[in-house]
Order: C-alpha cells, then sequence, then structure tokens
C-alpha cells in the first residue's frame, strides 16, 4: 500500500513537473532550451513506457514539440543506438550490400525502437502454422519476448503492456514524422528505420524462422509496429518484384521449373534429385514418402525475396517462410509461418491434395480426390462455396450461384469486370480478422470491401452491444458505409425497418420537444447540420420492448453509456410504457384516447 501511496504522489509530481516544462516547450525560445537537455529527454523516454497515462500524454506532446530541434544523430548516441537507418532502404540498395551483414543481431537497437514498441506492446496477434489446420494462438509482446532477455539490456522497455490509446498517438506521431511534418531529417530517419525494421525479417537466421523462437525476438515485434506505420513509398521500394541477383543486377534470366518445362515458370527450389522446381511442382513431386527425403534448397534469392503491401490501411509483408500483417486502426496483427510449405503462396488451389479453404494438405482421405478437406468448417464452407474456375485460372472465392462472380482474390482482372478488388486472397477479413479472405466464401458488399459471408451474417445477427439500439453494427467496418449484399437481404430487411421506426420516433420526439430547429442542426459545419434524424437518434436512446418487440424511448442518451454498456444487462428489464403493468392499469382505467396516447406517443 505504501508503494501506491508513494506512486500516486510521485505521479502528481511528474505530472505538475510536466504541466510546467510543456508551457516552457510553447515557445522557440523554450523548445530549442529543452531540445539541449539529454538528461530531460532520456526521462521522458522512460516515462513514455513506466508512467500513468496521463504523463504518457504529456511526454508525447513534449516530445512532439521538441523533436524537430533535436538531430536524429543526437538521439541515436543517446539511446546507444550504432548507425542511423540507411537512407535508401529499397530492396535493391539492400541487395547491392551483398551479404555482409546476412545474419541478423536481433539484441542490435534501431532509433525508433523506443516508438515503435509502444505500438508493438499494444498489439493483439493471432499466430498461426499455415498448413497445419486451425490452431490459432493469440499472442502479445508481453508474454512472448524473455523478460529475461532484455532485463539488463538497454531495451529494457521491452518489458510489460501498453494502451491502446497512447499506442494510437503514437502510430499518429511516427506517421506524421514520416511525412516530414517534424522536421526533414526526421522524415528520412522515420520512413528508412520503418524499412529497416520490415527487411530485417528477410535476415533472420534459420533458427529464428521457427515460430516458438520467432515469437521471442523483438525483430518480430518491431517489424509487425513497422507495418502500423508503412507507407506508400514503402510498398513500392521494399517488395522485389523482380528477381534480383546475387549482385544486385535486375532483369537475370531467372530459373524455370524444370518439371513444368514451359520455359516461363519461375523455379524457386533447388532439389538435387528433380532439379529446379516451382512451389507447386515442389510439393506434388515431394508428396511420396519415397521422395520425400530428397534433398532441396530454397533459391538464396527467394530467400530474400519480400512483398509489402498496404490494403486498407492494413500493412502486410511476404516472406517465402512468413506473412505478417497488423492494422493500424484495431491494433490487430496476425503472423502465419509457412513450415512444411516453402516456397510461395499457392496461387491457384484448384489442385487435388491441397484444401482450397484452410490449406491443409494430403495424399489421403478426402484431399485424394478433392480441393476440401474433412475438417467441418471447412464442409460447412464448401456447401456455399462457387465452384467456378475464373477465366484467369483461379478458382472463385465467392458464393455459389451468385452473379456475376466474386472479381478474382487474386487481383486479375477477368472480362466483365470493371476493376480489380483493392484486397486480396492472402488479406484478413476485417469482421474476423482471423482468416484470410481465401479461407471461407466471400462477398464484395456495395461499398466494394470484401468480407467472408459467414462474417458478415454473424455481425448482423448479433447486432448492436448493450441494451441501447445503435446501428453501428450494421456499416462496413472499413469505410463506414451501410452494409448491403442480396445475400443479407433476411438479416438487412429487420434492421432497416427498426432502423425507420427509430428514426422515425425520435423525429417525432424531436418536434414535441421544439429541438427540430435547434442550432445543432442549423448551423453549418456542426456536426449534425440538416441531419435532424442524426442529431435526434444521437440524442434520444432507444431500446427494445422484451414483450411487445417494439422500440421505445427510454430517455435522453448519456455520453457514460458507451463505457457502461456491453452485454451485461438483463433483457427482460427492457419493457415499454404500454407493456408495463403500471402503465396497462392505467390504460384500462382511462378512456380510449389515452390507449391511443400510450400507443403512439409514449412509445414515442
Ligand atoms: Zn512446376
Ligand atoms: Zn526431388
Ligand atoms: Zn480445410
Ligand atoms: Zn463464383
Ligand atoms: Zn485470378
Ligand atoms: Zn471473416
Ligand atoms: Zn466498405
Ligand atoms: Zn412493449
Amino acid at each position: 500500500m505504501v508503494t501506491e501511496e508513494h506512486n500516486r504522489s510521485s505521479d502528481a509530481y511528474i505530472f505538475e513537473l510536466l504541466s510546467m516544462v510543456l508551457a516552457l516547450s510553447g515557445s522557440n525560445v523554450g523548445r530549442t532550451f529543452l531540445a539541449q537537455q539529454l538528461g530531460l529527454l532520456q526521462d521522458l523516454l522512460s516515462l513514455l513506457h513506466t508512467a500513468t497515462p496521463r504523463v504518457q500524454r504529456q511526454v508525447v506532446s513534449l516530445l512532439r514539440r521538441v523533436l524537430p530541434e533535436v538531430q536524429p544523430q543526437v538521439l541515436a548516441r543517446l539511446l546507444n543506438v550504432p548507425s542511423l537507418p540507411p537512407e535508401d532502404f529499397s530492396i535493391i540498395a539492400e541487395a547491392k550490400k551483398g551479404g555482409e551483414e546476412v545474419n541478423l543481431d536481433p539484441t542490435k537497437p534501431g532509433i525508433l525502437d523506443v516508438f515503435l514498441i509502444c505500438i508493438a506492446k499494444a498489439l493483439t496477434v493471432q499466430m498461426k502454422v499455415k498448413g497445419s489446420g486451425k490452431a490459432v494462438n493469440t499472442v502479445d509482446s508481453a508474454t512472448s519476448i524473455p523478460t529475461e532477455s532484455v532485463q539488463s539490456s538497454s531495451r529494457w522497455w521491452l518489458r510489460g503492456g501498453m494502451n491502446n490509446k497512447l499506442a494510437e498517438t503514437i502510430i499518429t506521431l511516427l506517421k506524421d514524422m514520416a511525412s516530414g511534418q517534424v522536421s526533414e531529417a526526421w522524415g528520412r530517419v522515420t520512413k528508412g528505420a520503418v524499412a529497416e525494421n520490415i527487411l530485417n525479417l528477410t535476415k533472420m537466421g534459420e533458427n529464428l524462422r521457427v515460430p516458438a523462437e520467432c515469437i521471442k525476438t523483438p525483430t518480430l515485434w518491431l517489424a509487425l509496429a513497422s507495418l502500423c506505420v508503412l507507407d506508400h513509398d514503402h510498398v513500392v521500394s521494399l517488395s522485389s518484384g523482380q528477381w534480383i541477383s546475387p549482385d544486385g543486377q535486375q532483369g537475370q534470366p531467372r530459373p524455370t521449373c524444370d518439371n513444368h518445362d514451359d520455359g516461363e515458370t519461375s523455379a524457386i527450389i533447388l532439389c538435387d534429385m528433380c532439379g529446379n522446381l516451382c512451389a507447386d511442382c515442389d510439393r506434388f513431386l515431394h508428396l511420396h514418402k519415397r521422395t520425400r527425403s530428397h534433398k532441396r534448397q530454397v533459391f538464396k534469392e527467394e530467400e530474400e525475396a519480400i512483398r509489402v503491401d498496404l490494403h486498407e490501411g492494413c500493412g502486410r509483408t511476404k516472406l517465402f517462410w512468413v506473412m505478417a500483417l497488423a492494422d493500424s486502426a484495431s491494433l490487430k496483427a496476425m503472423v502465419e509461418f509457412r513450415e512444411g510449405d516453402r516456397g510461395k503462396t499457392l496461387t491457384s488451389a484448384i489442385s487435388m491434395g491441397v484444401c482450397r479453404f484452410c490449406g491443409n494438405q494430403s495424399s489421403t482421405g478426402l484431399l485424394s480426390m478433392g480441393n476440401v478437406c474433412s475438417d467441418p468448417d471447412c464442409q460447412e464452407y464448401a456447401k456455399t462455396a462457387c465452384r467456378k474456375v475464373q477465366s484467369c485460372g483461379h478458382m472463385c472465392g465467392g458464393i455459389a450461384g451468385e452473379y456475376p462472380c466474386l472479381p478474382c482474390l487474386h487481383g486479375c482482372k477477368n472480362p466483365g469486370q470493371t476493376h480489380a478488388l483493392k484486397q486480396d486472397a492472402d488479406d484478413m477479413c476485417m469482421i474476423c480478422f482471423t482468416e484470410a479472405l481465401s479461407a471461407a466464401p466471400a462477398i464484395q458488399l456495395i461499398c466494394s470491401h470484401v468480407f467472408h459471408l459467414h462474417c458478415c451474417r454473424k455481425v448482423l445477427e448479433k447486432g448492436w452491444i448493450g441494451p441501447r439500439i445503435t446501428f453501428g453494427f450494421a456499416s462496413c467496418p472499413i469505410c463506414k458505409r451501410e452494409i448491403d449484399h442480396p445475400l443479407l437481404k433476411d438479416l438487412l430487411d429487420p434492421t432497416r425497418k427498426l432502423y425507420d421506426d427509430v428514426k422515425r420516433k425520435a423525429l417525432m420526439r424531436l418536434e414535441y420537444e421544439g429541438l427540430h430547429k435547434s442550432e445543432a442542426i442549423t448551423t453549418a459545419g456542426a456536426r449534425f447540420y440538416n441531419d435532424p434524424a442524426g442529431f435526434a437518434m444521437d440524442r434520444y436512446a432507444y431500446y427494445v420492448c422484451y414483450k411487445c418487440k417494439k422500440a421505445y424511448y427510454g430517455g435522453e442518451a448519456r455520453c457514460d453509456e458507451q463505457l457502461e454498456g456491453g452485454d451485461d444487462y438483463d433483457p427482460t428489464e427492457l419493457v415499454c410504457g404500454a407493456c408495463s403493468d403500471v402503465s396497462r392499469a392505467q390504460v384500462s382505467a382511462m378512456s380510449d384516447l389515452t390507449g391511443l396516447l400510450h400507443g403512439n406517443f409514449l412509445n414515442m
């Protein structure tokens, strides 16, 4: 108890102190002075990871003001960072360096680690191993990075967790730094540091690529954090689209698959018995017991190949042994290890032996004669999935009987389609955030975003959270437009009916209270300008009566409702005025007119 008391008073002390420092940072002279106080800077970075949320917020505001005055080299010295990230962070520059630094030292600190780790510590990460069924592990950095390994190091702040709010503030800070808003020098350094952290994945030695070892490394967590602040510049320069030969030259003839023997399918694996092979041929030629012992090796160049994408705010990187993605908005991430799946992702799962949904491989059972495994989920998905092969050669990822078919999930533009999808087969469904879009039949909503059909249905069936009727659940999690698709009609119809009913009642009440001409609606630029319905539905709370199932007015909405919401309430306690016994007694005692009022007015 003494320590708690102590903590509280020291928090108050630091808070007061930083309030004064913040005031000082308001002027140019003050900022220049503060930027020279290296001891203070060091303390601020410690507080960023240890202080109470209100002090952490002060620290970020202070850093924002002071960083423009601090040279990146100065901060690097302060943090014992041996070198700043290279300014030319493109994959080609990386290849030209040619192996000087092949094996990465996972303990080597980087200039922005102290910030990126704030993001990493707030991430919820789903970890899975492709082709090994549906096992998913949910992990975070606090429990994954062993304490002993960072205890005494200069990166002690790798320990512990971080609240989401602060992580979001840091994401904004880093994005502003990357775009050059803090200073030009910081713009270059930030972009370079983000790139470096992602490229570090390609340098992980084989021993660290094992899932259990990989998640212990700060390298992985820093890469995930970096994916949250990815910039479009990174996408272009980090992806090694072309074959780059070891001496850094592009456009070298790339070896082709000896088994395909078509002179164009690229090989990525060299087998000492079968020769150069593509991923598909490697898999099938070595499925058999007799051939399983062949010595195979991934081409060095392929080992270093990397793809970086930014789809709908979700950063993603793909290597031959791992795919990692992170969504800065939800602070969720996924790491999928590709053990036993050496080589690129299977692009067209129309072949037998591989489940089209979960990627499981087998030469026996159901998979010996088809492309759906015996997993109950996969069997269920197969019932609704489209079985057509699109003209690009990829299997349709959509729903059976749908016309036209879902655009190809591999980014191909097929005849009759106006544009290719912005999401692809490896993108997570942003509703469940556990499975790739290709892992279950998917639909494209009217807003153009793609989700699993069963996830859309689940969201609409579940409805709003807590007692008060809200309609946020019925909007696209990516763009917030109303969810709409013909296959969801049965669920959307009642939602729309309820929406219209609540809207009508709220508008009537607004007018009844004389607020329909209030400033909130008539002032240009106000949140509800020209939107009386939005204003009324925000102001008044409606509930669904447990007895008559109709929406009834339950008082003005309170802002704290969101906090205490949740599913922790008794739905049987929600009864409208007309249905409650008290009012029924009144109703029966009074005239028809009063009854009429109850029906139309009380529930309004
Ligand atoms: Zn082949
Ligand atoms: Zn072989
Ligand atoms: Zn399956
Ligand atoms: Zn289809
Ligand atoms: Zn395709
Ligand atoms: Zn989903
Ligand atoms: Zn959308
Ligand atoms: Zn009722």
